[in-house]
């Protein structure tokens, strides 16, 4: 099958292409390298520079490749940043998204897979969460996602796209050539990493007054490479609709930094600072919907497993993509 992949250099986006062409289908990557590497683009896949701000190119890049599948990473995706610049949040992820969408319609591409969010829900009533649950998100990120899943129900109903939207929770882990490398990192696993990397003395912990055993925010970690199984699951015909990707436990910030130091062998200390605008104190997936409808079987789902292929790859590659 032919896959065109938006934010294909992007962190999820580049271990998603490498599984698809490992899996035998062809790939084009679309990206605009303003957060994604060009060398985290697998070589097997065609490169196209463009970004989905731009109409025109969207809709020559998705018409030359003729895809039979559209997967859908480029967004911004960062809770605190999209608390203070919202605008930037519903102008890639809502309005940026139309472009595509309308280029898919346009072009006549029958799927596309989306990645949502468990930021859709806000604070859970009850964990695990499920598909159904009221979905109240309490920061910009989760709202414009939301947003796009509402368009998406519409675009189903009026134009025929079949679409599987994951909410994803948090992603984290490496596979053996792609990890995870933001240009400014936010992200809790690599921010800890750094400790035993030598790039920082401390991490730090967003807040330790949370209503969760130990008053750390609570989260629910899933392998990058899981969550790339679970999209080539979702391209087969037939399979539309949300999906949670997670593994159903939950750990604590203090929890992750304990794995990092066992995986690592480091003492890693850690500052308590203030709690981070817009976080909702626990969110824990249940993915038994696409463990039933879409075969989704996790290979990867401890912790430390997760944690230590992240730590292979950053002592791989102490600073990153160079690009
Ligand atoms: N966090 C933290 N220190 C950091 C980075 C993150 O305490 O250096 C917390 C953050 O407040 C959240 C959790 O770790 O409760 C996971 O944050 P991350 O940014 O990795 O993912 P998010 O849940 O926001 O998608």
């Amino acid at each position: 099958m032919h896959v065109f992949v938006t934010g294909g250099a992007g962190y999820i986006g580049s271990i998603c292409v490498e599984q698809l062409l490992n899996a035998g289908h062809a790939v084009t990557v679309f990206d605009n390298l303003s957060e994604g590497h060009r060398s985290a683009v697998d070589a097997r896949a065609a490169f196209v520079q463009g970004s989905i701000g731009d109409p025109k190119d969207i809709f020559q890049a998705i018409k030359d490749s003729n895809p039979e599948t559209v997967i859908h990473f480029a967004a911004h995706a960062l809770v605190g940043e999209s608390m203070v610049n919202p605008g930037k949040y519903f102008r890639n992820n809502v309005a940026n998204g139309l472009n595509l969408l309308d280029a898919i319609v346009e072009a006549g591409v029958k799927k596309f897979v989306f990645s949502s969010t468990c930021a859709t829900y806000g604070p859970p009533d009850r964990v695990p969460m499920t598909e159904d649950m009221p979905l109240r998100p309490i920061n910009p990120y989760g709202e414009s996602k939301r947003m796009f899943e509402t368009i998406l129900n519409w675009y189903h109903t009026i134009h025929g796209l079949e679409f599987v939207a994951f909410r994803y929770f948090n992603a984290a882990g490496a596979s053996e050539r792609f990890g995870e490398h933001h240009r400014i990192e936010t992200h809790l696993i690599p921010n800890i990493l750094k400790v035993p990397m030598g790039q920082s003395h401390q991490c730090e912990i967003y807040g330790t007054d949370y209503p969760t055993p130990d008053g750390t925010c609570v989260r629910d970690y899933i392998h990058t490479l899981d969550l790339a199984q679970a999209h080539i699951l979702a391209m087969a015909p037939g399979k539309h609709g949300f999906y949670n990707l997670g593994n159903g436990e939950g750990y604590s910030v203090r929890q992750v930094i304990t794995a990092c130091e066992k995986v690592s062998g480091h003492n890693i200390p850690a500052l308590e600072k203030p709690r981070r605008a817009g976080d909702p104190p626990r969110l824990v997936a249940s993915a038994e919907k696409a463990v039933r409808e879409l075969g989704w079987k996790p290979q990867y789902p401890k912790l430390e497993d997760i944690v230590s292929s992240a730590w292979r790859w950053h002592q791989q590659h102490p600073n990153g993509y160079r690009d």
